[in-house]
């Protein structure tokens, strides 16, 4: 009696046994057998339908059985998961491989070796044409995907910052346009071409800085910023930053574009920005103000100090910040980043939508039907039709495309997350306008 036989009489006689099966199942698919692996996985499931061990298991089993597209389906779902083995993103990144989206399982590789550096395979990543840390040196070693400390130049009590490689482009933000341009114009071109810029006496340099309802973009645009430039991408949270340094801030703040410096070029950004306005009030009596005018000098730079470092910031509530970070040769452009419009929403949803299984679709129909949705509204019903699509599947066996209507139940089933922010916001534009600051929340509110 062969090891599977011996198995299969044992599950015979206790056949709701998950362990068990979940044990045949990994045999078989160590022993090439994927099609019964795959049908010993789908059994489990139908007895643990919540257990990402065998979940994993399936999408392997899929892999292994050429069935990619199942495979992708199933593994992304589960990446979602809380919780779930940092194995998911690499097996999601062959299925992608498999289906000939080289970008996309770039992505999951570079976050399944951050997860776990014990997963990395240098011959997958080849086949990626990923750089390894030796190929891609010439300055600091960037791990793929990794974590890297800042370069050897910083004093040894600089702050240790997390610069990322931005994998994502302007290709991958969706709308937006004006935006991407006016930060072509202020912040990409003058890297690009510094000696045409120096030529009509101007410098490169200065922040810009965001503003609007969470969850529209700013983030990712800013890490898109990143990526266009092929450029480190450094975010750095005030809110974290400012705790845990007090009574050293400004040395550490003045580290922290030390270290940007020495990365250079990349994108410094920080997020939640307003903190440091925040700050001032609550700690005025004990050298607040002394922190904004150390970031704010630090913007300035001196002579060319800040060459190469694009300095871009965010924050959804701009009334807390403080007027000073207006002036000219700092954040002197502050922009608005509303909701995305109709066109943008489909924009979205179609990248949204580009590594998975859909049936012909019209996205302007479900655009239509998510009306004041953020980028991340639209992300959160992409994946709410997901999951349904994947519990259909697991029930009846059969993986079926995501369909226009799918997407439309899902977006019904959501209300979008931004009104909270414009009641906010219609109040200090109506009434704390000085500068014309909030004209364009003003101009789209009136659209309404
Ligand atoms: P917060 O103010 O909460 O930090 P944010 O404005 O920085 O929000 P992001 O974190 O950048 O928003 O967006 C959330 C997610 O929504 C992104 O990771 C991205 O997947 C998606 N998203 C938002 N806007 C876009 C867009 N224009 N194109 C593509 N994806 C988008």
């Amino acid at each position: 009696m062969s090891d599977f036989d011996a198995l299969r009489e044992a599950l015979r006689v206790s056949p709701d046994n998950v362990p068990l099966r979940a044990h045949l199942a990994g045999q078989l698919l160590a022993a090439g057998q994927a099609a019964d692996a795959e049908a010993e996985y789908r059994r489990a499931l139908a007895l643990a339908p919540r257990d990402a061990a065998l979940a994993l298991g399936l999408g392997e089993a899929f892999l292994a059985g050429g069935k990619a597209s199942e495979a992708a389906v199933t593994l992304e779902a589960l990446a979602e998961q809380p919780g779930r083995p940092a194995r998911t993103l690499l097996a999601w990144a062959r299925a992608l491989h498999a289906e000939g989206d080289d970008r996309a399982a770039a992505r999951r590789y570079r976050q399944a070796v951050s997860e776990d550096g014990d997963l990395a395979d240098p011959a997958f990543a080849d086949a990626l044409g990923l750089a390894t840390d030796a190929d891609e040196a010439g300055g600091p070693a960037f791990a793929v995907g990794g974590r890297v400390r800042a370069a050897a130049d910083v004093p040894d009590d600089a702050p240790r910052l997390d610069a990322e490689r931005s994998d994502v482009t302007f290709a991958d933000v969706g709308g937006m346009e004006d935006l991407k341009e006016e930060i072509r114009r202020k912040l990409i071109y003058p890297l690009q071409q510094p000696d045409l810029y120096a030529a009509y006496g101007k410098r490169a340099g200065g922040g810009l800085l965001l503003y609007g309802p969470p969850g529209c973009g700013k983030t990712h645009l800013a890490r898109a910023t990143a990526g266009e430039v092929d450029a480190a991408f450094v975010p750095v949270g005030l809110h974290d930053v400012l705790d845990m340094w007090i009574g050293e801030s400004e040395k550490r703040l003045h580290g922290v574009f030390e270290a940007a410096r020495a990365e250079a070029p990349c994108v410094l950004f920080f997020d939640e920005v307003d903190a440091l306005g925040a700050s001032r009030s609550d700690l005025r009596q004990s050298g607040g103000r002394h922190v904004i005018n150390q970031f704010l000098s630090e913007l300035d730079g001196v002579d060319d100090a800040n060459e190469g470092v694009l300095v871009l910031a965010a924050t959804n509530a701009p009334w807390h910040l403080d007027p000073a970070f207006r002036r000219p040769g700092r954040f002197d452009e502050v922009v608005f980043v509303p909701p995305p419009d109709r066109a943008a929403r489909a924009e979205i949803l179609a990248l949204l939508l580009r590594d998975k299984p859909t049936a012909a679709l019209d996205l302007g129909a479900v655009a239509n039907k998510t009306d004041r949705f953020s980028g991340a509204d639209l992300k959160a019903v992409v994946e709410a039709a997901v999951d349904r699509k994947l519990d259909d599947a697991l029930r009846t066996g059969t993986p079926a495309p995501i369909t226009t209507k799918d997407l439309t139940a899902a977006a019904k089933r959501r209300k979008p997350t931004t009104a909270d922010w414009f009641a906010t916001a219609r109040n200090h534009a109506l009434y704390a306008n000085e500068s014309g600051l909030y004209d364009d929340v003003l101009a789209y509110l009136d659209r309404r």
